[in-house]
């Protein structure tokens, strides 16, 4: 084993976040982080995801996304070092999304923190973990105490037995949303393999290398979507090329080498910079609905120098297919929507040429460059695109707009729900359905339409349940509920006193 000088620059400030969570403590973490050496990384994470009009988007712990990134990876080995109940939110939330895959975890203390014995320890796991005949990559990614103290994992070797690491700290307090995380991970594995790809040949797809020019397809999409756009693409002689993040470490070299790269997904800055370091053209939006896909085909076939001949004929091929499809499932309703995936702005679009009044979109993640043509053609059809929306500009939308379905994160769903609004996450209901050419055009209204057709469910459970307390009086009672405004008020006061406390603490 190669000896490292052990590096004592861990921050024992840190610790004093730890056990406040992700709700409290934030800049306290950032200071912290920035006195142990993470000035470099935190700079370039507030570049990369720039943030407003609030600090950050209430979603889950961002981490969530880059861990889920590494386990949907084959022959990728996954570390987390943070605090325990992090990494047991964190693994849950994984299994229960059905990762079937081990989570390695470094657990450390305050001793092992404030000596550094905690890089040490990482740096034993990633050599105990590190076999070839498994794994051709290992992720180690440092949590919001680790980054706070300055773990520092960019002092891991680069490699060991032929295996890659991978170090990335992925804090609360630096990088806003999941979504985001998603993307520090993959630009880091980008920028590995743009490297190895520089230095030397590098693997082949494992299906052989494409005889086709490929677009390689950015953002995690409906497993049939990169299937419809190959086909999309084929009249114009192109083939789809790899998605990123991409299921296997060789599939990186493939995304890397193909010459056009459509973000559908505009949020992934640090891997739109890899790819432009590597020389290669970034094409936005997505060929969803008809004017999607016909701009789409356009910008791609153009990126590509096709002519304009493969290009009308990649149009006529798909264009009638989606306006049939589309006319043939027609949504008629008022609809708001958010959510965190980063996708919203293509829904939107496709639920509006399905010829639903779309009145509010609300992203988590940032405006980007690569957004803005889904923006201006959601904004010239008089519809409020709000990027890194907040909870309470989402339902503020909803009371506005009084929408015949309300499709949201779970607070925005739940809150539908209160009020008689048929409503339908996002997540697990709109994502994970087809959106691009004639397939996408249809998929949304079956379940649009039949959670609007719920309505009068709604209001019939809103009878039956009228009367059962609310607010003061929810719950289950022995004697008639009494609203105590004093205790609320009370309460309040304290809270107020251990702010000023805190603010008194950290002027010392
Ligand atoms: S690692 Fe995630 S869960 Fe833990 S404090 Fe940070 S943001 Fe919250």
């Amino acid at each position: 084993m190669t000896s490292i000088p052990l590096p004592m620059v861990e921050n024992p400030d840190a610790l004093k976040g730890d056990g406040m969570g992700c709700h409290s403590g934030k800049e306290q973490l950032q200071a912290a982080a920035r006195a142990a050496g993470k000035s470099e990384t935190l700079d370039q994470y507030a570049a990369d995801y720039p943030k407003g009009p609030h600090d950050q988007p209430q979603s889950m712990c961002p981490a969530f996304g880059s861990l889920r990134v590494g386990l949907r990876m084959r022959r990728t080995a996954t570390i987390l070092s943070g605090s325990a109940c992090c990494v047991y939110g964190l693994t849950f939330t994984s299994h229960f999304y059905g990762a079937r895959r081990t989570v390695g975890y470094v657990p450390f203390n305050s001793e092992s923190l404030v000596t550094g014995k905690l890089f040490e320890d990482i740096r034993d796991a990633v050599h105990a973990t590190a076999d070839p005949e498994k794994y051709d990559a290992i992720v180690i990614t440092n949590l919001c105490v680790p980054t706070a103290s300055g773990v520092p994992l960019q002092l891991l070797p680069k490699e060991i037995n032929g295996v890659r690491i991978i170090g990335i700290d992925v804090p609360g307090f630096g990088v806003p949303t999941h979504a985001e995380a998603k993307d520090v991970l993959a630009g880091a594995m980008l920028k590995y393999a743009r490297t190895e790809a520089e230095l030397g040949p590098v693997a082949a797809p494992r299906g052989g290398k494409s005889e086709k020019p490929t677009v390689t397809l950015l953002g995690e999409m409906f497993p049939a979507d990169p299937m419809g756009i190959g086909a999309m693409l084929e009249p114009m002689g192109l083939a789809a090329g790899p998605v990123v993040p991409t299921r296997e470490w060789r599939e990186l070299y493939a995304a890397l080498d193909s010459q056009v790269i459509a973000a559908i997904h505009p949020f992934y800055t640090a891997s739109i910079r890899e790819f432009e370091a590597a020389g290669r053209t970034i094409v936005g939006s997505a060929p969803v609905g008809y004017d999607g896909t016909a701009a789409w085909l356009e910008n791609i076939g153009n990126a590509y120098n096709v002519g304009a001949d493969k290009i009308e004929l990649a149009k006529q091929k798909m264009l009638p297919a989606i306006k049939g499809a589309l006319a043939k499932m027609p949504i008629n309703g008022r609809i708001t929507m958010s959510g965190y995936e980063g996708s919203e702005l293509l829904v939107a679009r496709l639920l509006i040429e399905s010829g639903a009044d779309v009145r509010y979109v609300g992203s988590a993640a940032p405006r980007t460059r690569w957004s803005d043509a889904d923006r201006e053609w959601l904004e010239a059809k008089g519809v409020h695109v709000q990027f890194r929306a907040s909870l309470e500009q989402d339902l503020a939308a909803m009371q506005e707009f009084q929408p015949d379905l309300a499709i949201g994160t779970t607070p925005v769903v739940q809150k539908a729900k209160e009020l008689t609004i048929p409503a339908l996450y996002f997540t697990n209901l709109i994502s994970a359905r087809p959106l691009m050419g004639p397939a996408g055009a249809g998929s949304l209204a079956q379940v649009v339409n039949a959670a609007m057709g719920n309505k009068r469910r709604f209001d019939t459970m809103k009878e039956f349940f009228a009367g059962v307390g609310e607010g003061y009086a929810a719950g289950v009672w022995e004697s008639v509920p009494e609203d105590r405004p004093e205790f609320r008020e009370h309460y309040k006061r304290h809270l107020q006193k251990l702010a000023r406390q805190r603010k008194a603490e950290e002027m010392i």
